[in-house]
């Protein structure tokens, strides 16, 4: 029996990196609206100041704030109500010491004024005469010219996964296009006789295909381009098939079930056939140890041959696959999230485990009143993807540990 050396989870990493060093990582440019979900290429620099002007934060009146002060309920101070700035004006007036300028939240602020005094401690008493009821120190209800965004400052780094608000940073400086890393193309094949549709009535013996859905899904959410899935049976030809009709439109091809060595895993032998370079036969982890690595020079694709377990299939693809693609586009990582474990765990010594966990929060009431986050092993077999579903996160488990003990600092990384 051939004897399966597997790698460890940085080995095949490393190699997965080394081997694709090959494929272009490019940059594309797109519009603000589809960069949701992009990892940034280039650092964007704001070329204006946010707000461009100084605004007011409250409806009242602009003053000089050194004019209110000693004044409050009982000692009022007294201003001439010298102008309005309605919200979408220029102020074009002065504000000279004793006056005020009735102003919006939003409005600009007029040359003079440093302060805004707010409607609720101000009364006009008879027209254009105003008491005011409050001292405001400077700066008070205003944002400046560039508070919110410096002109010259970086928004949103390289690596950077842009979210809402970043669309939102790019809204407020006008900025229509931005480089982001090029998506992957990926084709998900998934292969085993015993697979049906979600749409397919279930004939005995069969299952429904889990594995298309959930990897195409992990693909498209790390910001991946999904060009293609289908399900093929178990047949060699068929899925050798399959593959060479995506080498060349694909940058990444993930082919689940199969990977192993009994009798009718083709998985292996259809990568060798085509790349002559599988160069991860297994992976020392639990789940997953059934994981096949190539690349295909010829075409430039790697060639993920995941297990089909479907928790196994997507734990790898996102400790493998989008672990590379992240690297490669110096994506900042999420920062993980410090737990104590809720219970003892065993694991596989010499394996890293990767273990599915909830998050739960637990408050201390004694002493100061401390919260503390527990990580609670969600207990299944890899091929529970309701398991997966339910976690919050993960903690890896050194190979070197036999487990973790109820109590331990760990650090989940989060699944969303
Ligand atoms: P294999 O690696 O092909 O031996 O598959 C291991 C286990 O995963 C078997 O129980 C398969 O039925 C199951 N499996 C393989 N592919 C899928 C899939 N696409 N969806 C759900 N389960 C799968
Ligand atoms: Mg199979």
């Amino acid at each position: 029996m051939e004897l399966l050396h597997t790698d460890t989870l940085e080995e095949a990493r490393r190699k997965l990196e080394e081997q694709s060093q090959g494929l272009a990582p490019g940059v594309v440019e797109i519009g603000r609206a589809e960069a949701l979900g992009c990892i940034c290429a280039e650092d964007v620099v704001s070329e204006e100041n946010v707000p461009p002007f100084p605004r007011s934060t409250m409806d009242g009146y602009a003053i000089k704030a050194a004019d209110s002060y000693g004044t409050g309920e009982s000692s009022p101070g007294y201003y001439r109500v010298t102008g309005h700035v309605h919200i979408e004006e220029e102020a074009d007036m002065t504000v000279e010491a004793g006056e005020a300028v009735r102003v919006q939240t939003g409005s600009m602020i007029p040359r003079g004024a440093d302060a805004v005094l707010m409607k609720e401690y101000a009364e006009e008493y008879v027209s254009g005469k105003l008491a005011g009821y409050r001292a405001v120190s400077e700066g008070e209800n205003i944002i400046r010219a560039g508070e919110d965004i410096r002109a010259g400052s970086c928004v949103i780094f390289r690596g950077k996964k842009i979210g809402p608000a970043d669309i939102g940073v790019m809204a407020a400086l006008g900025i229509q296009k931005i480089r982001v890393c090029r998506a992957p193309v990926v084709t998900v094949i998934s292969t085993g006789d015993e697979l049906a549709g979600a749409e397919e009535k279930l004939m005995a013996g069969k299952i429904r295909d889990i594995n298309t859905e959930v990897l195409a899904a992990e693909a498209e959410a790390c910001g991946m381009a999904v060009r293609k899935t289908c399900r093929v049976p178990d047949d060699r030809e068929e899925i050798r098939n399959a593959v060479e009709e995506a080498l060349d439109k694909s940058d990444v091809i993930l082919l689940s079930g199969g990977s192993s060595k009994g009798e009718k895993d083709y998985t292996k032998q259809v990568f060798e056939e085509i790349s002559h370079n599988v160069f991860t036969h297994g992976i020392a982890i639990k789940p997953g140890k059934p994981t096949l690595l190539a690349f295909d020079p010829a075409s430039g694709t790697i060639l993920a041959g995941l297990p089909g377990h479907p928790m196994a299939a997507a734990l790898i693809f996102r400790l493998v696959i989008r672990d590379w693609y992240l690297k490669r586009c110096g994506a900042a990582r999420p920062l993980p999230c410090p737990a104590v474990m809720a219970e003892n765990v065993s694991s596989n010594h010499g394996r890293v485990s990767c273990l599915p966990v909830k998050l739960r929060m637990v408050k201390k009431t004694e002493g100061s009143g401390t919260v503390t986050v527990e990580a609670v092993p969600v207990h299944a077999k890899s091929g529970s993807i309701f398991a997966l579903a339910s976690a919050d996160g993960y903690v890896m488990i050194d190979r070197n540990r036999e487990g973790l003990k109820k109590g331990e600092q760990v650090l989940v990384e989060r699944l969303d």
